[in-house]
């Protein structure tokens, strides 16, 4: 993906979207408790960008939740019709926001550059040799 390219994204009733024409900071597949409950499913793909540069179309709801792994504070932001994940705001991490991958419009090129929360990942997931993995958040 060059710099100038725009990326896009949408919840799945279309109320609430997104866009930015940055390049993602990283791209990292998370397998915490609160991931796997918030998607309902094994693991989010957390793409992770410049909050300045992501530009929201409709009004998400956000829903503020207390990371069960490690206490901090997140804005979950979803759409109030269809109830898909869409962003998360860090509290720690206030310049970021989390693009939930799956919401993408475009998914290519997204292979994550490390797994964190490793040691809640579900037991059917075989490594990938190639890619580091982390037992609770990233270093
Ligand atoms: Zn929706
Ligand atoms: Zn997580």
């Amino acid at each position: 993906m060059s710099s100038t390219e725009t990326r896009s994204g949408h919840c799945l009733c279309g109320a609430v979207g997104y866009r930015f024409d940055r390049e993602p900071e990283a791209v990292v597949l998370c397998h915490c408790d609160d991931c796997q409950r918030h998607t309902g499913s094994a693991f989010s793909l957390n793409v992770l960008v410049a909050r300045d540069a992501v530009e929201i179309s409709g009004t998400p709801r956000s829903y503020q939740t207390k990371g069960t792994e490690n206490g901090e504070l997140r804005d979950r932001l979803f759409c109030g019709d269809c109830g898909t994940p869409i962003l998360t705001i860090l509290h720690e991490r206030p310049e970021l926001i989390i693009v939930k991958g799956g919401t993408l419009d475009d998914r290519s090129g997204l292979e994550p550059a490390a797994e964190v929360w490793s040691r809640r990942a579900q037991d059917w997931i075989t490594p990938d040799r190639g890619r580091p993995r982390f037992a609770g958040d990233a270093p």
